[in-house]
Formats: C-alpha cells, structure tokens, sequence
C-alpha cells in the first residue's frame, strides 16, 4: 500500500494527522478521487441577493464589488428598493434574504456617514439591523447577512433579526496581508479577528457560514492551517453550518486581475482535503457559477451544497458568473443519481435542536420545513 494511502486510511478512521501527512494526501487527491466522499443529497437556498451599500473601507486585491462614494456604480440601498426586491423575490419562491455589503464605510467616508446620520443611524450594522426588521416585518423570507467582521455586541443585536450569519474565513496567513498580497491595506481581513468573529458566533449559538478562498497567493500549507482552524471551532462550538470553498477568478481592473485562477487539479484536491478534515462537522459547499469543471466532480469530492442561488438577482460579488438554470441543475444532477432538495438559510440539524435561532423565526420555519428540515416539496421551486 502507498504511504499515501495509508495515510488516508488512518484519517478516515479519524485518527489526526500532522500537517505534513494532510499535504502528502492532498499531492494524492490532484489524482485520485476518493470514493467515500460522494453524498447522494445535494441541497441549496432559493435566494435573493440584497447588496444593502457596496461602499466598503477595504480595498482587497480581488474584489470588483467594493466602490467609492464618487463612482457612478456606488449604491446604498434605501428601505423602500430593499423592500420591493424582496417583493419580486417572495413572488419567485425564495426564502432567503441574503445581505452582502462592504465592510464599515462610514468610518472612512463622511459623506457616507452623514447620509446614515440623516436616516438615524450611526454606522452601517444599525442601518443593516433596521432592514432585516423591515423584511422580517413585511415579508416571509429570512435574513441572512454577511457584513464583515462584526463585534460580539453587534452580532447579539443582529441575532434577533436574522436567522443566520457568515464571514469568509479566506486564510489564517497573516503574511496576505502583507504589501503587495490580496489582503494589504483590508483591516477587516485581519485573520485574527475573523477567527474571533467565528468563535464569537459559536458562542451565540448563530448557525453560521464561513470558507476559504482558494488561490489569492496562499500555499497549500496555510489552506492546511485554516481547514484545521474552523475544525477546531466546530468541535468546540458545533455552529459551523457549512464551509465554502471558493475558487478565486481574476477580474479586470482589480489589483490582482493578473494572477493565476487555481488549477483545477489543485481545487479539487482542496475540495477533498476540506472534506477530509471536516468529515462530518459541517456541510462542504463551493458556488455552482465558478465552477471550472463539472458540477459532480466538485460532489465526488465531497461538496454537498451548492449555497444560495438566486431566480432575480445576479451574485453582485461575480457578477461575470450566471447561476446556473435551476431545472437544469437538478435535472443534470438527478442524471448523474443525487437528489437535489432545497433547504433553507439554516440548516436542517440547527431546525431540529432548540436555542439556535431566535423565536421570532420559528413560525415562518416551521411552515416552510417538514420533518426532514428542508423544505416542503409544497414550497420546493426548481
Ligand atoms: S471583498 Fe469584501 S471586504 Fe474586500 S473590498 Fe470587497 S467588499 Fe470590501
């Protein structure tokens, strides 16, 4: 038997390994797939996508969503667009009202900031906290947001209007926020802080997504590193629903337009990683619309979840990437044998235990869920 394989063996009778044994594994999977990986249910979240402002006071080297107040394409929302996209929204079948924003603008732009002042608000989480209340008020859809790095206090507050929450991870290297890295002048991709953001989530009980990003000038090590990392918070602290893993793609204009999408091989050997240390901790997901091979290779390898996908809205973040056709996803899927079922924002096992979502959600949950916690073939959309 190859040392390698021996090595899997020993991790899949969930022995640890070091982290030069998971590297040595993950030289293994670039070819080879192993067959114990494969769910036979696949789920995702019919959602819509609210960019509530894409002013943000991090600048990372990838993102082609972040914009200056002085950009024709800067946008804050006002309560009354949010509310008639989740109109639209609500009509088409989704359920879940996704919040993704730039990270504390107010503390860079004044302009900015004396816009949230006349509306009453002093910083964009109380602006962010009122619009999930308003959704919450008017519609039956269920806030998730995703708003970088939040305080323990904040995301207390949050926790009464929303259902779920999520930062990306990225990576635990420090050295990307160096000079010239993907994360050089982004305070709010400190590692540290997010690795606290997690905890402080944990803590809360919030079900909550997180991920890494696959290819902005990391080494395999340090993708070791923080798979390792969100393991260890989830057997502490068992709130980690799902674990993205995202592919970076070049995008013009963008300090970084110039680097190297990952390899294929190599995206799908860490596919395989994550699902080696994760096991069965949390769900693996990766985003169908940056896929560059197909759909089940990225299943063979262990993802089980295809993350939010919305009818209306494009993914603001990608804007270059489409949704695949939702009939046509389950259609492609079912051929190659896996069940395909919507869930909703929060997974079924956190439905299932008492204290993980605030009461308030517990109506709307319980007439979109049958006993399975996904939702009910009645509401299912395709
Ligand atoms: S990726 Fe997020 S944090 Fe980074 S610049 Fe874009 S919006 Fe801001």
């Amino acid at each position: 038997m190859l040392y390698a394989e021996e090595l899997l063996l020993k991790a899949k009778e969930g022995k640890s390994l070091a982290i030069d044994e998971y590297l040595e594994l993950y030289e293994l999977f670039k070819s080879y797939t192993p067959s114990c990986f494969k769910p036979s249910l696949v789920t995702y979240s019919r959602k819509v996508f609210i960019p509530l402002t894409n002013l943000c006071r991090d600048s990372c080297g990838y993102c082609t969503f972040a914009k200056k107040p002085w950009e024709s394409s800067a946008k804050t929302y006002t309560i009354s667009e949010v509310l008639e996209v989740v109109k639209k929204a609500e009509a088409l079948g989704c359920k879940e009202a996704l919040f993704s924003l730039g990270d504390k603008p107010e503390l860079v732009y004044p302009e900015y900031a004396e816009f949230l002042k006349k509306m009453g608000f002093k910083s964009t989480i109380e602006y962010l906290i009122h619009a999930c209340d308003q959704v919450n008020k008017s519609s039956a859809l269920l806030p998730h947001v995703n708003p970088g790095t939040l305080s323990w206090s904040q995301m207390k507050e949050l926790r009464r209007v929303c259902a779920s929450m999520g930062v990306m991870l990225e990576n635990v290297s420090e050295r990307l926020m160096e000079k010239g890295m993907a994360h050089e002048n982004c305070p709010d991709k400190h590692p540290r802080a997010r690795l606290a953001m997690i905890k402080a989530a944990g803590n809360l009980r919030i079900p909550f997504t997180t991920g890494i990003l696959v290819g902005i000038g990391e080494n395999v090590r340090e993708r070791v590193e923080s798979l390792l990392a969100l393991r260890a918070i989830q057997e502490q602290f068992g709130h980690i629903q799902e674990v993205i893993i995202q592919n970076f793609r070049p995008k013009k204009g963008t300090r970084m337009e110039r680097f190297n999408e990952p390899d294929t091989r190599d995206f799908l050997a860490t596919i395989s990683l994550a699902k080696l240390v994760l096991g069965d901790l949390t769900t693996i997901q990766a985003p169908p619309n940056l896929a560059r091979a197909p759909l089940y290779a990225y299943l063979e390898r262990g993802v089980s979840d295809f993350g939010g996908i919305s009818p209306l809205t494009m993914d603001y973040i990608n804007p270059e990437a489409p949704w695949p056709h939702l009939g046509w996803l389950k259609k492609e899927l079912e051929a190659h044998g896996f069940k395909f079922r919507e869930r909703l924002c929060v997974y079924p096992r956190y439905i299932k235990e008492k204290g993980w979502v605030d009461d308030v959600f517990l109506g709307k949950i319980k007439e979109y869920v049958g006993e399975d916690g996904l939702v009910k073939p009645k509401w299912e959309a395709f």
